[in-house]
């Protein structure tokens, strides 16, 4: 019988300390004497990657890109070579590998760059060998041995691609929680854990804020149908499943609430109403490698319109000088911007046969007296933008509305 292989990631919190990486290293090795290969993917540890960032903003308000990818992508080859050295004193064989010396090619987006092709040649031969392999998350080089890095949280996404590229019995995801639940059990505590869940819809959640797994990790899942058992790093209990639908699994029609707060909301006044307008805007802006989340354009009064978007916060002042630019040449008033917001969301995908959710959303809002200032929906989920300092009383007034505390 071929031996099982097994793709494991750790997050920063999971190796945040030598204690962690001691305790990290054990467990790996406990799937080594279980006669399974593992390939650990590691995440810089604790807030290291946070803490690059801020030194290179210390530096300078603009850091090139390349330059920060070369910074950032430094936290994880720390992690990986502790581990490996952990796991050596335990008396196992391990290796370490950056992302570019397992092959992971990822075109030149730098900071946000996608994986085009895995070699994977060179763990194969390490697991052989009967080595441990540890590999450093969050990173690749282009077809010019240029270092990038793969978006925030992107450790997620080296693990399941590296699970497709390995063909791996298995992809876990261990974390500071024991699974995905019902909404962050750092902002209601009565949140619930959920066994299954569907790529649509942990896809759904990610993409609306629930950090716990990156979005773009899901989108790869659920491409290549890589199920993902994420769990935590502090227990052996068993964690969530996210796989794809099953015809038994019951539809929920809210199963989750999220929260987003790294957006910042723009508004251009008076531009002209009529066609192309808003096709120049958002042209230009993507030019400027922006990603634009919710847009709301204004009902027209005097043959001009108010359009508003959001954008992320680190986007906003380089969206407000293309913004700026554009009304030059087009026409338009003032241009205004609130990086005060934040976007709470309810996903599940029962949403598709059930009635009354949305009034159901906005009278649990207005009864709290929360403003909404823009709506959005998606045929899993809804969205309302917010004032910021009201998000955790929506999200837990959301929670509890939907009785998900009971699921
Ligand atoms: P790691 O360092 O392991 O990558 P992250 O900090 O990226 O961990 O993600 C784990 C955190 O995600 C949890 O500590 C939790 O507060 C947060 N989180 C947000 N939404 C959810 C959710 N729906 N279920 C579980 N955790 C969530
Ligand atoms: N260290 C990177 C981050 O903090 C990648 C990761 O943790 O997945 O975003
Ligand atoms: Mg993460």
């Amino acid at each position: 019988m071929s031996k099982k292989l097994v793709v494991q990631k750790y997050g920063g919190s999971s190796v945040k300390d030598s204690d962690r990486v001691k305790a990290v290293a054990k467990r790996i090795v406990s799937y080594k004497t279980h006669h399974q290969d593992v390939v650990a993917v590691v995440s810089a540890r604790g807030d290291t990657t946070d803490e690059l960032e801020s030194l290179a903003f210390e530096i300078t308000n603009n850091p090139p890109e390349r330059e920060m990818d070369m910074l950032i992508s430094t936290g994880e080859q720390i992690s990986c070579a502790l581990l490996a050295m952990a796991i050596k004193e335990l008396g196992f064989d391990a290796i370490s590998f950056t992302g570019g010396q397992v092959g992971i090619k990822t075109d030149r987006i730098h900071t946000k760059a996608r994986i085009i092709t895995i070699d994977a040649r060179r763990i194969r031969k390490a697991l052989t060998k009967n080595k441990i392999v540890i590999v450093a998350g969050f990173q690749g080089v282009t077809r010019d041995d240029e270092i990038t890095t793969l978006g925030r949280g992107g450790s997620d996404l080296t693990a399941v691609a590296l699970a497709k590229a390995l063909n791996a019995d298995v992809c876990e995801i261990y974390t500071d929680v024991d699974g995905i639940y019902t909404t962050d059990p750092r902002i209601v505590t009565e949140a619930k854990k959920i066994h299954t869940i569907t790529f649509e819809e942990m896809l759904e959640m990610a993409s609306l804020g629930a950090q716990v797994m990156q979005a773009r990790s899901i989108e790869v899942a659920k491409r290549f149908n890589i199920p993902i058992h994420v769990r935590s790093s502090y227990s052996k209990e068993e964690g969530t499943m996210i796989t794809k639908a099953d015809e038994h699994m019951e539809s929920i029609a809210v199963r989750a609430v999220t929260c987003n707060k790294s957006e910042a909301k723009v508004t251009i006044c008076d531009v002209p109403d009529k066609p192309g307008v808003a096709a120049r805007i958002f042209t230009e802006i993507s030019k400027a490698g922006i990603n634009v989340d919710m847009i709301v354009q204004n009902v027209s009064r005097m043959k001009t319109t108010d359009i508003s978007f959001t954008v992320p916060k680190v986007s906003l002042n380089k969206t407000l000088a293309t913004a700026r630019h554009i009304t030059k040449t087009i026409g338009g008033g003032n241009i205004l911007q609130d990086d005060q917001i934040a976007r709470v969301s309810i996903v599940g995908a029962g949403m598709r046969s059930h009635y009354g959710i949305a009034a159901k959303m906005f009278k649990a809002l207005a009864d709290q007296k929360i403003n909404i200032e823009m709506i959005s929906t998606s045929e899993i989920s809804i969205s309302c933008i917010i004032e910021r300092k009201f998000s955790d009383m929506a999200v837990k007034t959301l929670h509890k509305t939907f009785n998900l505390e009971r699921t």
